[in-house]
């Protein structure tokens, strides 16, 4: 599914986020930055040992930042390490968390000139955030990001399995409400 936002595009897809041809991908990270399981494991296992390298140089990464290290053997030039909240019951800022995740990814992009970026669904797996509020922040943040900024062309949400891609459909659709273009 696609949706345009000024002259960009939004777009959902079902996917690895280490096959993306995207300038960068954005890493679901820990706040250790020494890679861990789920997508920060696959991005690490298919990158190489390059960005670990660059990550243990970096340091760490509080909750709600965002680096930037090398793609290594990816196809990106660039991985965005970010650190999604930790949900526990939704009363200890992790909505403001999640936003400033996605963000803070965005900002860190723009300043890099970078104009395409993809981005797993943060904090919904081992960081248990619901997956359909969790979509609502990802998408509410993507599309004010690209109304306000015009760089980046192309934000994707790469969706690991088909049900996560459909709870991300049905939130987009609930937030634009407007006809789509399907891919067949
Ligand atoms: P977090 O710790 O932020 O919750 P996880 O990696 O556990 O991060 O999960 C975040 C989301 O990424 C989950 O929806 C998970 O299914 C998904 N995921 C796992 N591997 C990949 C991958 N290779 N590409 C895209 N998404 C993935």
């Amino acid at each position: 599914m696609e949706s345009r936002v000024n002259k960009n595009v939004l777009s959902l897809i079902e996917g690895d986020i280490t096959k993306q041809d995207t300038e960068a991908i954005v890493n679901a990270a820990n706040k250790s930055l020494r890679g861990g399981g789920g997508v920060d494991g696959a991005i690490h296992r298919a990158g190489g040992p390059k960005i670990l390298e660059e990550c243990i140089k970096i340091g760490g990464c509080e909750t709600g930042e965002a680096v930037i290290t090398t793609g290594g053997n990816l196809k990106v030039k660039h991985v965005i390490h970010t650190v999604g909240p930790i949900y526990r019951d939704g009363l200890h800022n992790e909505p403001k968390f999640l936003e400033d995740a996605y963000k803070n990814s965005l900002k860190l992009a723009s300043s890099k000139g970078i104009k395409s970026i993809a981005f797993p669904s943060i904090s919904t797996g081992a960081y248990g955030y619901p997956l359909e509020e969790a979509a609502g922040i990802a998408l509410k943040t993507a599309i004010t990001y690209l109304k306000e900024h015009t760089d980046i062309e192309l934000v994707r949400f790469v969706l690991f399995g088909q049900k996560t891609l459909e709870v991300y459909e049905r939130v987009l659709k609930r937030l634009t409400q407007i006809a789509f273009k399907c891919p067949a």
